[in-house]
């Protein structure tokens, strides 16, 4: 049951048409095109319900509307009647805009982007093609164009005008590499469609499990070794080359405190390893300050971090670590599991077994994103915290 008759549809849309031309129109619902137990189409590692989910997420995060999307769904036939659901719990009128995000899926040579629209809406048409264009230019694919989608159940059976995007084929490596490598600008590129303005997000730097190296210098006296630690914070730190900061250059005790290990932590491989080179010209070969076995490289084993936000209600908490998720874990960038965002029993939201320099970065990230901008916590509320 769609809308209108084609016949007053279409006098609709050619007093829209003549009027239009300048106007944007807000996206009112945006969704996911399959969730619960519907995976959508899948292909090799990909599964259409998590990358439409990943390009939904940033609509909705990128305009702030309505998310349509349903993950209850027990049978693929629920999952559209729910998602037609949702769609109407927020569009009821005629002039709004609701999208479904899919991949298709064919041969692996069928390759491009078009979107469907319900045939007779030339509004919705016009956008069809103008969002296929967009996408068809950022992602470097081919242009499929604007298709007569009334057959479709979520076209045929939602108010307004809907457009279903195809945004890429699953079945296609090279199409998903194109995808995914340009999701952000192919999703900028359709919102501005609508009118909205794009702001770009700060890239996260990636927590934890990542392959940090550090460079260390073991049998020293503790006084080489707080030497060694004050010149290289000099040279290395913030005031010299900038490669490292002052916390990541340690040291330990060993033997009761009388022999000492200087530590570089958390550099990449490529950086300990011209750390071990030059340290071994100047202390080994140079000073003789120590043998040629005690200048190596090793993975940093750092202690682990939880991050932590106290003091949150309930609901805030929630909001919180969901929006997390969203942003970090399955649906979003994958640096972390699920399993490791926690709500736990007082509120508190815990994200689990970080590295102390993410943990540090996250921290900082944290804070502005919530506590100085959105001022839903105290800034010291939140807290990377030794395991
Ligand atoms: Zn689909």
């Amino acid at each position: 049951m769609k809308k209108l008759n084609k016949a007053l549809l279409m006098l609709v849309v050619l007093m829209t048409v003549s009027t239009s031309t300048v106007a944007t129109a807000a996206i009112t619902t945006s969704h996911a095109g399959h969730g619960g137990v519907d995976p959508g189409a899948v292909s090799g590692q990909y599964r259409e319900a998590d990358i439409a989910r990943m390009i939904n997420n940033k609509i909705i995060a990128k305009t702030g509307t309505f998310d349509a999307t349903d993950n209850s769904a027990v049978s693929v036939n629920d999952n559209l009647s729910k998602i037609v659901r949702n769609v109407k719990l927020r569009s009821s009128n005629g002039s709004d805009w609701n999208i479904s995000n899919h991949l298709n899926s064919a041969s692996p040579q069928a390759t491009g982007v078009e979107v469907f629209y319900y045939g007779g809406d030339l509004v919705a048409k016009a956008k069809a093609e103008q969002i296929s264009a967009a996408i068809s230019r950022t992602l470097g694919i081919p242009n499929r164009g604007a298709k007569d989608g009334s057959g479709l159940y979520v076209i045929r059976n939602t108010p307004g005008h809907s457009l279903l995007i195809e945004w890429s084929f699953i079945s296609n490596p090279n199409d998903m590499i194109k995808l995914l490598g340009n999701m952000d600008q192919a999703v900028n590129e359709v919102i501005k469609l609508f009118g909205y303005g794009v702001t770009e997000p700060t890239v996260p730097t990636a927590p934890t499990k990542v392959n940090m190296q550090r460079a260390t210098i073991k049998n020293l006296s503790p006084h080489s070794a707080s030497v060694l630690k004050t010149r290289f914070i000099q040279e290395f730190g913030p005031q010299g080359k900038n490669i490292v900061s002052e916390e990541d250059i340690t040291i330990n005790y060993r033997d009761g405190g009388s022999s000492a290990i200087v530590m570089v932590n958390n550099v990449s491989e490529g950086v300990a390893n011209w750390l071990r080179s030059i340290w071994t010209i100047q202390y080994v070969n140079g000073e003789k300050l120590i043998d040629d076995s005690s200048v190596y490289v090793e993975p940093t084993i750092d202690p682990v971090y939880d991050v932590e936000f106290k003091g949150l209600n309930l609901n805030d908490a929630r909001n919180i670590r969901n929006e997390l998720r969203r942003d970090f874990g399955s649906a979003g960038v994958r640096y972390m599991q699920n399993h490791e965002f926690i709500v736990d029993g007082s509120g508190q939201v815990v994200i689990k077994n970080i590295s102390y320099p993410n943990a540090r970065e996250l921290v900082r990230q944290f804070q502005d994103d919530y506590a100085i901008n959105r001022k839903l916590l105290p800034v010291d509320n939140i807290q990377g915290v030794k395991h």
